[in-house]
């Protein structure tokens, strides 16, 4: 309605897919209880950013999502707000040791980066966070994941790969699948193993993926990795 495109041209907001849920305005009206809402509130975040306003709702309604909205604008917990709520509706979560939820990420700095906001948020839930990375020990990784499982999972492509060579984790859980910075994936020549990670995920996943920049070759394989998806982009990037 008139309403929700009038919110959508405040924040330079362009949306297309069918039947989209609308925008919130408030933290409040995203459907998360208390032990979220207060942990939110306690960071200092008064109001949901551009891209939080949509997406988390779109996400909420268990749709797959391409996101594109430059750096700095709240997109990790735009994906981390939805995946706890998206795991802790999982009626098995006791069983299996693999992650529930799966996050790639192009470089062991940003991986890292997004384990610290998962864990700050995933606390109240006493959900369990790990994180993997080139350049670290992959023993100590090992270990870290072996011991009663995990349900949320951060990674750099190659070594999530290696992870579940050594059968340290595996990806039969993974329903709710997160590419981060896909545009920088591609420049980091991380493509093949994107897709073979995709690949090997069930295919009725909720998969969202997000990106700074949206050159063809990222729309592409954002179609493929992505069903019915609805495309969220703040600004004039990748028009
Ligand atoms: P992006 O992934 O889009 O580059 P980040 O998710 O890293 O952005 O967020 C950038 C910064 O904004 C972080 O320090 C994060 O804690 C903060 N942030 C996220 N959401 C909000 C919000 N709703 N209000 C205030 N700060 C926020
Ligand atoms: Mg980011």
């Amino acid at each position: 309605d008139e309403r929700v495109k009038e919110i959508r041209r405040e924040l330079d907001m362009h949306v297309s897919g069918a039947d989209v849920a609308k925008p919130c305005i408030s933290f409040a009206h995203f459907g998360f209880d208390e032990a979220l809402l207060n942990i939110i509130i306690k960071h200092g975040y008064s109001e949901p950013t551009g891209i939080q306003k949509q997406a988390v709702p779109v996400a909420m309604s268990g749709r797959d999502i391409i996101g594109i909205a430059k750096t700095g604008s709240g997109k990790t917990a735009a994906f981390i707000w939805p995946m706890l709520i998206h795991i802790m509706d999982q009626e098995e979560l006791q069983k299996g040791e693999g992650p529930i939820g799966l996050i790639l990420a192009p470089t062991r700095e940003l991986a890292s980066q997004i384990y610290t906001e998962a864990k700050k948020f995933a606390k109240s839930y006493g959900l369990r966070v790990a994180a993997v990375y080139g350049g670290a020990s992959k023993m100590d990784q090992f270990k870290e994941l072996r011991p009663g499982g995990i349900e949320i999972l951060v990674g750099t492509p190659g070594r999530l790969i290696d992870m579940v060579k050594m059968k340290a984790t595996n990806f039969r859980r993974v329903s709710f699948l997160v590419l981060d910075e896909a545009d920088r994936m591609f420049d980091l020549g991380f493509e093949p193993q994107v897709r073979s990670i995709c690949d090997n995920i069930r295919p009725d996943r909720q998969t969202l993926l997000f990106s700074a920049t949206f050159p063809k070759k990222v729309e592409i394989l954002a179609r493929e990795v992505t069903s019915e998806p609805v495309r969220i982009s703040i600004g004039n990037v990748g028009q």
